[in-house]
């Protein structure tokens, strides 16, 4: 078991890579809290990890609301007695979001306040518990979007993102004598909910599938693993990093499809 004896929380914990963490953390032995605004599908889920021998809380968050983010630790501490890990995971991709001259002001508030400040209450609220705790692990949710220009425009996104590796990389230098590494995971395009709306043709899903060398979507159980990874102490000399998860998007200039001779 590599989380035996450890609390996480994992917000955004009740759809896409979320979901598939908290299963894959509680199976490696962790207590698990489920923070999400979905309270039906977070409590089914944390009914099924406690019928599955595990044990989890489902806590009502919504991740750019102070009052929440500080109820949401409050529950890990009260229902497991301490946190060690602290997944800051939600985030959205709202379907207006366009280039900057497209893109209302209300579209560009929601998306920063969910995705940057969301991470940044996560973790002020999340850090002084594992300080409690005598250390831990912060893993906050980037994006490959993060690192490379996207031909489709999406900016609010792309800067929300900038900004969480940018975050990343300053906490986990503060935070680095204190035992706590903070790492941000970027994921490449992934076959979840988040996307697939937005991608909601064969033809947008096509457009963007040209652009990894793999040739397909990557699956929220891969993001999982990663974040196994870096929630256990099996990365404990690992922070301040960018994990990417891509399947070689980053690494592409052209993909094999297109030096294929035709
Ligand atoms: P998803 O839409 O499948 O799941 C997101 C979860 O977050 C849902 O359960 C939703 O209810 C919850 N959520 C939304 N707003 C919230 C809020 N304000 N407070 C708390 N919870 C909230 O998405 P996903 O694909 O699993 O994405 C998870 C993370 O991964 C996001 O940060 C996303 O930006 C990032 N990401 C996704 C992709 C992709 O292609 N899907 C790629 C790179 C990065």
């Amino acid at each position: 078991m590599r989380l035996k004896d450890k609390v996480a929380l994992i917000t955004g914990g009740a759809g896409g890579i979320g979901r598939e963490t908290a299963l894959l953390f509680a199976r490696e032995g962790a207590r698990v809290v489920i923070a999400d605004v979905d309270d039906r599908s977070g409590k089914r889920l944390a009914g099924r990890i406690e019928r599955a021998g595990g044990a989890a809380a489902y806590c009502r968050a919504d991740v750019s609301r102070d009052g929440d983010c500080a109820s949401m630790v409050a529950v890990a501490e009260a229902e497991f007695g301490a946190l060690h890990v602290l997944f800051n995971n939600a985030g959205i991709m709202l379907a207006e979001d366009a280039d900057a001259v497209a893109t209302s002001e209300e579209v560009w508030d929601r998306t920063l306040a969910v995705n940057l400040k969301g991470v940044f209450l996560g973790c002020k609220h999340g850090i002084p518990a594992l300080r409690r705790a005598g250390g831990g692990s912060v893993i906050n949710t980037a994006s490959f979007v993060a690192l490379m220009g996207a031909a489709t425009p999406q900016l609010a996104y792309t800067a929300s993102k900038g900004g969480v590796v940018a975050m990343t990389r300053e906490l986990a230098v503060i935070h680095a004598r204190e035992n706590i590494r903070v790492n941000a995971l970027c994921p490449g395009p992934l076959r979840t909910e988040l996307l697939m709306k937005v991608l909601d043709t064969a033809r947008k899903q096509q457009r963007r599938l040209v652009h990894i060398p793999m040739g397909r979507f990557g699956e929220a159980r891969e993001i999982a693993r990663a974040a196994l990874y870096l929630a256990s102490d099996e990365s404990s000399f690992v922070t301040g990093t960018e994990f990417v998860v891509d399947g070689g998007i980053t690494a592409a200039y052209v993909t094999p499809e297109a030096t294929r001779p035709r």
